[in-house]
């Protein structure tokens, strides 16, 4: 495998705010919250979080800001030209990020393993195959 071939790379509809990922993700799956449904307009979010050491953007963004499960702030960055959601995480404080999954260039290599919320989850947004767990809330640390 070449160096090309372990990075993850993607961005928006318009191609204008995009990313790349070295490495493999820390950790894969599917968000079933009210709030991941609302700002996809789908029935989950697919996520792939990677440390923030990982990533590089390029781009602007727009970023939407609201009260998380635990209390935190829940920040999602959008492309302000296609409106494309891109990925969560507060970019210069973060020490991870979750990209979703559905603006790769390959979607083909997104993994999920773990599903969370569901408890949420419409009875039309199926659960993936292959998972090694699932919780109905968030899951603990
Ligand atoms: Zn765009
Ligand atoms: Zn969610």
């Amino acid at each position: 495998m070449n160096e090309s071939g372990k990075r993850y790379t993607g961005g928006c509809l318009c191609g204008a705010l995009r990313y790349e990922a070295e490495g493999e993700p820390l950790f894969t799956g599917h968000c079933y919250c009210a709030d991941c449904r609302k700002a996809s307009g789908s029935g989950f979010i697919p996520y792939m979080g990677f440390a923030s050491s990982a990533v590089r953007f390029s781009g602007e963004t727009l970023t939407f800001t609201s009260k998380a499960e635990n209390g935190g702030d829940a920040v999602r960055n959008s492309c302000p030209v296609c409106g494309s959601l891109v990925f969560g995480g507060k970019v210069g404080k973060d020490d991870s990020f979750t990209i979703y999954a559905g603006t790769l260039d390959d979607p083909s290599r997104f993994r999920p393993r773990t599903a969370i919320f569901t408890r949420n989850r419409p009875p039309w947004a199926v659960l993936p195959p292959d998972l090694t767990s699932t919780y109905d809330a968030m899951p603990p640390d």
